[in-house]
């Protein structure tokens, strides 16, 4: 840790100038790196209740989605060296993953 705390340019918060890459602090580029793969478990999620609903065999999407996580924890590992940090990352995704799967895509 230097110290110096600095804006992050994207949320605005205070954070060590130590984390900051490209102006932007670590949750931030975790969560641009990670938009993609979001939308694509958000997606898959709903087809798995979709295919519930129905009475349709779903191991193989609940297979897809858990290989997805896996991706999702690669890149993350990419980004955030520290074990630790990069398991909070994950945990984080995941949290935010399943609040937009009730806020986004209600009919
Ligand atoms: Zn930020």
């Amino acid at each position: 840790m230097s110290g110096i705390l600095v804006p992050c340019h994207r949320c605005g918060r205070q954070v060590d100038s130590s984390v900051v890459r490209e102006g932007r602090c670590l949750d931030c580029r975790v969560e641009v790196a990670l938009a993609d793969l979001r939308a694509e478990h958000r997606r898959l999620w709903r087809k798995r209740d979709r295919y519930r609903v129905r009475g349709a065999p779903i191991e193989a999407i609940s297979r897809q989605l858990a290989r997805l996580e896996e991706r999702m924890a690669t890149r993350i590992l990419d980004l955030v060296p520290d074990r630790e940090a990069a398991m909070r990352q994950l945990e984080r995704t995941l949290e935010q993953t399943r609040i937009e799967r009730y806020e986004i895509g209600r009919p």
